[in-house]
Protein backbone atom coordinates (compact mmCIF):
# COMPACT_ATOMS: atom_id res chain seq x y z
CA UNK A 1 0.00 0.00 0.00
CA UNK A 2 2.80 2.33 0.94
CA UNK A 3 5.87 3.29 -1.28
CA UNK A 4 8.76 3.30 1.24
CA UNK A 5 11.66 4.84 -0.98
CA UNK A 6 13.88 2.09 0.29
CA UNK A 7 11.60 -0.88 -1.16
CA UNK A 8 10.21 0.27 -4.46
CA UNK A 9 12.46 0.86 -7.68
CA UNK A 10 11.76 1.19 -10.85
CA UNK A 11 13.41 -0.87 -13.39
CA UNK A 12 13.36 1.96 -16.36
CA UNK A 13 15.03 4.77 -15.59
CA UNK A 14 13.88 8.25 -15.46
CA UNK A 15 14.92 10.70 -18.62
CA UNK A 16 14.40 13.55 -16.84
CA UNK A 17 17.41 13.06 -15.02
CA UNK A 18 19.67 13.05 -18.20
CA UNK A 19 18.31 15.73 -20.61
CA UNK A 20 19.84 16.55 -23.71
CA UNK A 21 22.36 19.24 -23.45
CA UNK A 22 21.47 21.78 -26.43
CA UNK A 23 23.60 25.01 -26.72
CA UNK A 24 20.09 26.77 -25.79
CA UNK A 25 19.85 24.85 -22.75
CA UNK A 26 23.91 24.88 -21.88
CA UNK A 27 23.88 28.82 -22.05
CA UNK A 28 20.56 29.87 -20.14
CA UNK A 29 22.45 27.24 -17.56
CA UNK A 30 25.43 29.38 -17.44
CA UNK A 31 23.64 32.46 -17.45
CA UNK A 32 21.34 31.34 -14.65
CA UNK A 33 24.52 30.17 -12.75
CA UNK A 34 25.70 33.36 -12.97
CA UNK A 35 22.89 35.10 -11.40
CA UNK A 36 22.69 32.75 -8.66
CA UNK A 37 26.47 33.52 -7.83
CA UNK A 38 26.28 37.13 -7.50
CA UNK A 39 22.89 36.79 -5.17
CA UNK A 40 24.11 34.76 -2.88
CA UNK A 41 27.30 36.67 -2.81
CA UNK A 42 25.16 39.59 -2.68
CA UNK A 43 23.08 37.83 0.40
CA UNK A 44 26.44 36.44 2.62
CA UNK A 45 27.97 40.24 2.07
CA UNK A 46 24.47 41.55 3.44
CA UNK A 47 23.80 38.58 6.21
CA UNK A 48 26.94 37.03 7.21
CA UNK A 49 25.06 34.83 9.17
CA UNK A 50 23.94 33.03 6.33
CA UNK A 51 23.20 29.35 6.61
CA UNK A 52 21.79 26.61 3.92
CA UNK A 53 19.15 24.21 4.37
CA UNK A 54 20.63 21.36 2.32
CA UNK A 55 17.74 18.45 1.88
CA UNK A 56 20.23 16.67 -0.55
CA UNK A 57 17.79 17.06 -3.57
CA UNK A 58 18.27 18.07 -6.51
CA UNK A 59 17.71 21.30 -6.36
CA UNK A 60 19.81 21.38 -3.23
CA UNK A 61 22.99 19.43 -4.93
CA UNK A 62 23.06 22.44 -7.45
CA UNK A 63 23.14 25.12 -4.74
CA UNK A 64 25.60 22.85 -2.67
CA UNK A 65 27.82 22.39 -5.64
CA UNK A 66 28.06 26.04 -6.43
CA UNK A 67 28.83 27.24 -3.07
CA UNK A 68 31.57 24.61 -2.38
CA UNK A 69 32.92 25.24 -5.94
CA UNK A 70 33.06 28.92 -5.16
CA UNK A 71 33.96 28.84 -1.49
CA UNK A 72 31.37 31.57 -1.05
CA UNK A 73 30.94 32.05 2.88
CA UNK A 74 27.63 30.32 3.80
CA UNK A 75 27.39 27.72 6.30
CA UNK A 76 25.57 24.08 4.87
CA UNK A 77 23.75 22.23 7.14
CA UNK A 78 20.95 19.35 6.87
CA UNK A 79 18.62 17.67 8.88
CA UNK A 80 18.44 13.88 9.58
CA UNK A 81 15.51 12.95 10.27
CA UNK A 82 15.96 9.00 11.42
CA UNK A 83 14.05 8.04 8.74
CA UNK A 84 15.87 8.77 5.62
CA UNK A 85 16.19 6.34 2.77
CA UNK A 86 19.28 4.54 2.60
CA UNK A 87 20.08 6.29 -1.05
CA UNK A 88 20.13 9.72 0.82
CA UNK A 89 22.52 8.62 3.47
CA UNK A 90 25.06 6.73 0.22
CA UNK A 91 24.90 10.71 -1.27
CA UNK A 92 25.78 12.39 2.23
CA UNK A 93 29.13 10.28 1.92
CA UNK A 94 29.39 11.13 -1.63
CA UNK A 95 29.33 14.56 -0.85
CA UNK A 96 31.97 14.38 1.87
CA UNK A 97 34.37 12.92 -0.70
CA UNK A 98 33.43 14.99 -3.43
CA UNK A 99 34.12 18.67 -1.91
CA UNK A 100 36.12 17.36 0.74
CA UNK A 101 34.33 18.43 3.61
CA UNK A 102 32.31 16.82 6.55
CA UNK A 103 28.33 17.89 7.36
CA UNK A 104 27.16 19.65 9.63
CA UNK A 105 23.83 17.77 10.65
CA UNK A 106 21.17 18.30 13.21
CA UNK A 107 18.96 15.41 15.17
CA UNK A 108 15.80 15.23 16.36
CA UNK A 109 15.18 15.28 20.05
CA UNK A 110 15.30 11.69 21.17
CA UNK A 111 13.42 11.81 24.35
CA UNK A 112 10.42 13.19 21.66
CA UNK A 113 10.77 11.04 19.39
CA UNK A 114 11.10 7.99 21.73
CA UNK A 115 7.64 9.12 23.45
CA UNK A 116 6.09 9.67 20.20
CA UNK A 117 6.86 6.19 19.35
CA UNK A 118 5.68 4.65 22.30
CA UNK A 119 2.60 6.42 22.70
CA UNK A 120 1.36 6.51 18.93
CA UNK A 121 3.52 4.13 17.29
CA UNK A 122 6.30 3.65 15.00
CA UNK A 123 4.30 4.52 11.70
CA UNK A 124 1.77 6.79 12.90
CA UNK A 125 1.97 9.69 10.74
CA UNK A 126 0.07 7.41 8.31
CA UNK A 127 -3.23 7.53 10.67
CA UNK A 128 -3.56 11.21 10.18
CA UNK A 129 -2.96 14.94 9.45
CA UNK A 130 -2.18 15.52 12.99
CA UNK A 131 0.00 12.71 13.77
CA UNK A 132 2.07 13.31 10.59
CA UNK A 133 3.05 16.84 11.08
CA UNK A 134 3.20 15.88 14.71
CA UNK A 135 6.06 13.64 12.92
CA UNK A 136 7.04 16.65 10.77
CA UNK A 137 7.52 18.81 13.54
CA UNK A 138 9.63 16.72 16.11
CA UNK A 139 11.81 15.64 13.35
CA UNK A 140 12.22 18.68 10.79
CA UNK A 141 11.16 21.68 12.22
CA UNK A 142 12.00 21.76 15.77
CA UNK A 143 15.62 20.84 14.70
CA UNK A 144 15.43 23.46 11.79
CA UNK A 145 14.45 26.26 14.15
CA UNK A 146 17.77 24.91 16.42
CA UNK A 147 19.83 25.01 13.27
CA UNK A 148 18.40 28.89 12.29
CA UNK A 149 19.08 29.82 15.71
CA UNK A 150 20.98 33.28 15.62
CA UNK A 151 21.31 33.26 11.88
CA UNK A 152 19.99 36.31 9.65
CA UNK A 153 19.43 34.39 6.90
CA UNK A 154 19.04 31.06 5.14
CA UNK A 155 18.84 30.14 1.85
CA UNK A 156 16.53 27.13 0.55
CA UNK A 157 16.56 25.27 -3.24
CA UNK A 158 12.77 25.27 -3.19
CA UNK A 159 11.76 26.29 -7.36
CA UNK A 160 8.12 27.67 -8.12
CA UNK A 161 7.46 25.12 -10.47
CA UNK A 162 7.70 22.22 -7.62
CA UNK A 163 4.44 22.35 -6.06
CA UNK A 164 0.85 24.66 -6.39
CA UNK A 165 2.10 26.22 -2.88
CA UNK A 166 5.27 27.16 -4.15
CA UNK A 167 3.58 29.00 -7.45
CA UNK A 168 4.74 32.73 -6.15
CA UNK A 169 7.90 31.59 -4.51
CA UNK A 170 9.76 34.96 -4.37
CA UNK A 171 13.62 34.88 -5.24
CA UNK A 172 13.87 36.91 -1.49
CA UNK A 173 11.44 37.05 1.40
CA UNK A 174 11.49 37.70 4.88
CA UNK A 175 10.43 34.62 6.67
CA UNK A 176 7.81 35.49 9.12
CA UNK A 177 8.14 31.93 10.79
CA UNK A 178 11.54 32.23 11.84
CA UNK A 179 12.20 35.71 11.61
CA UNK A 180 15.32 35.85 9.36
CA UNK A 181 15.63 36.95 5.56
CA UNK A 182 15.29 34.05 3.48
CA UNK A 183 16.92 33.45 -0.08
CA UNK A 184 14.90 31.00 -3.12
CA UNK A 185 17.66 31.35 -5.57
CA UNK A 186 16.76 28.69 -7.75
CA UNK A 187 12.92 29.88 -8.01
CA UNK A 188 12.95 30.29 -11.63
CA UNK A 189 14.81 27.39 -12.70
CA UNK A 190 13.37 24.44 -14.69
CA UNK A 191 13.77 20.67 -13.50
CA UNK A 192 15.35 20.86 -16.91
CA UNK A 193 17.88 23.32 -15.95
CA UNK A 194 18.43 22.02 -12.46
CA UNK A 195 19.44 18.19 -14.42
CA UNK A 196 21.30 20.45 -17.08
CA UNK A 197 23.84 21.82 -14.05
CA UNK A 198 24.05 18.39 -12.53
CA UNK A 199 25.07 17.09 -15.81
CA UNK A 200 27.07 19.54 -17.36
CA UNK A 201 29.71 19.97 -13.45
CA UNK A 202 29.19 16.20 -12.55
CA UNK A 203 27.18 16.78 -9.60
CA UNK A 204 26.66 14.34 -7.07
CA UNK A 205 22.93 13.21 -6.69
CA UNK A 206 20.07 11.04 -4.66
CA UNK A 207 20.07 7.97 -7.37
CA UNK A 208 16.00 7.62 -6.28
CA UNK A 209 15.98 10.74 -8.95
CA UNK A 210 16.47 8.43 -11.43
CA UNK A 211 13.75 5.89 -10.60
CA UNK A 212 11.28 8.50 -10.51
CA UNK A 213 11.58 10.11 -7.36
CA UNK A 214 11.44 13.81 -8.30
CA UNK A 215 11.26 15.18 -4.79
CA UNK A 216 12.86 13.24 -1.53
CA UNK A 217 12.43 13.09 2.02
CA UNK A 218 11.84 10.55 4.47
CA UNK A 219 11.54 6.85 3.22
CA UNK A 220 8.45 6.11 4.50
CA UNK A 221 6.48 9.08 3.24
CA UNK A 222 8.38 9.02 -0.47
CA UNK A 223 6.88 6.94 -3.29
CA UNK A 224 7.91 6.94 -7.19
CA UNK A 225 5.85 9.08 -9.46
CA UNK A 226 4.19 8.76 -13.12
CA UNK A 227 5.31 10.49 -16.14
CA UNK A 228 4.02 13.69 -15.90
CA UNK A 229 2.61 13.54 -12.41
CA UNK A 230 3.12 16.46 -10.02
CA UNK A 231 6.54 16.48 -8.98
CA UNK A 232 5.35 16.41 -5.31
CA UNK A 233 2.89 13.43 -5.73
CA UNK A 234 5.52 11.30 -4.17
CA UNK A 235 5.28 12.98 -0.70
CA UNK A 236 2.34 11.99 1.53
CA UNK A 237 0.43 11.09 -1.45
CA UNK A 238 -2.46 10.23 0.68
CA UNK A 239 -2.96 13.78 1.60
CA UNK A 240 -4.72 16.43 0.23
CA UNK A 241 -2.05 18.16 -2.56
CA UNK A 242 -2.90 22.09 -1.55
CA UNK A 243 -1.83 20.53 2.15
CA UNK A 244 1.32 18.79 1.52
CA UNK A 245 4.62 20.96 3.43
CA UNK A 246 6.40 19.28 6.33
CA UNK A 247 5.80 22.87 8.28
CA UNK A 248 9.80 23.95 7.05
CA UNK A 249 8.31 26.17 4.51
CA UNK A 250 4.94 27.43 5.86
CA UNK A 251 4.23 31.13 6.01
CA UNK A 252 2.69 32.11 9.49
S1 LIG B 1 8.17 13.01 6.24
FE1 LIG B 1 7.10 11.29 7.30
S2 LIG B 1 8.65 10.21 8.56
FE2 LIG B 1 9.52 12.20 7.87
S3 LIG B 1 9.18 13.57 9.54
FE3 LIG B 1 7.41 13.84 8.16
S4 LIG B 1 5.84 12.33 8.80
FE4 LIG B 1 7.78 11.81 9.84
Amino acid sequence: MFGDASMIRSAAKNPATTPVLTEILKQAVIKKREQVLDLLKDAAEKFPSITFANSFGAEDMVLTDIIMREKLSIEIFSLDTGRLPAETYTLMAEVERTYDSKLKVYFPQHEVVENYVQTKGINAFYESIDLRKACCHMRKVEPLKRALNGKQAWITGMRAEQASTRANLPVQEFDEGNQLEKFNPLSDWTEQEVWAYISLHEVPYNKLHDAFYPSIGCAPCTRSVAMGEDVRAGRWWWEDPTNKECGLHVKK
